[in-house]
């Protein structure tokens, strides 16, 4: 895509950004944040070209214009993709210092995740948590690596109730250093495709009684990320990583389907 606007500017050139909804003809505003990025640090002038996308609308070429000084809006003109279908992959992670929490959310959003689901398990240092902040990660991420989708963004839950509402048929992949030295290959080769989940613990691990619980549980599924232990945040790029190029969208046989 790569068609001139009336500008000059193309399509491939222009900035994209998160917004909804977004209908042909339509003006849709802009929040400040967003009006101030594409007016004053892009410079682009009324009548530029912007992507636009969201989950539910998929992604336009929009027209920027202004009504008043600091009244911006993007119309969508053209249709260029339509919402896209993320693997059904869950990703259940303890939440982590502020900084890393946003790399976190970052990561597994360019992963590829369909769901971030906050467990408190009994190590977590942070209880508290921003959804806001988690969910606004995650549309920088999708603007940035192109995907016309976003995972969703859940609130944060204990592991134990999670684990007791599991829904059946979804194999969740736990991730534990005590497993750490195994073959992260040879044992994800026993997990079957189909609706998947990725644990990763917190700083201070799993504790014991969490591990046999884990363990336990017929759609649970350990496996080892190598033989080092790995920083939570490291362990879920790593994880997803792993899990993708194995049973998810990475490989030719589950390639990522359009609506
Ligand atoms: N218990 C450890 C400790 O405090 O030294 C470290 C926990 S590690 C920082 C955080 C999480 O990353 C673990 O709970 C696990 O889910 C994952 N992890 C890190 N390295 C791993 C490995 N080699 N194999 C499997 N999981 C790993």
């Amino acid at each position: 895509m790569s068609e001139e606007g009336s500008t000059g500017q193309t399509d491939a050139a222009a900035p994209r950004l998160y917004l909804r909804p977004l209908a042909q003809g339509v003006a849709a505003p802009l929040d400040p944040k967003q009006a101030h990025y594409l007016s004053v640090v892009l410079r682009l002038p009324p009548g530029a070209a912007v992507l636009a996308f969201n989950e539910a609308d998929g992604e336009w070429v929009a027209r920027l214009a202004r009504a008043r000084r600091t009244d911006w809006s993007l119309t969508p003109e053209r249709k260029l993709a339509p919402p896209q279908r993320l693997p059904d992959l869950w990703y259940l992670f303890a939440p982590l210092k502020h900084d890393r929490l946003d790399y976190l959310a970052q990561k597994a959003t360019e992963m590829g995740v369909c769901r971030l689901m906050p467990v408190l398990t009994e190590r977590t240092h942070r209880q508290r948590l921003n959804i806001d902040r988690l969910r606004a990660n995650a549309i920088e991420a999708a603007e940035q690596c192109g995907l016309v989708s976003l995972p969703e963004v859940v609130e944060t839950a204990a592991l134990g109730d999670v684990l007791s509402r599991w829904p059946p048929g979804r194999t969740l992949i736990f991730c534990d250093e005590d497993r750490a030295g195994g073959d992260p290959l040879r044992d994800l080769a026993a997990v079957r495709r189909g609706p998947l989940a990725v644990l990763v613990g917190p700083e201070g691990g799993f504790s014991p009684r969490e591990r046999r619980q884990l363990r336990a549980l017929p759609h649970v599924r350990p496996i080892s990320l190598g033989p080092r232990i790995l920083r939570a945040d490291t362990a879920a790029v790593a994880a997803l990583a792993l899990v993708q190029a194995a049973l998810g969208d990475w490989g030719t046989a589950t390639p990522q389907v359009t609506d």
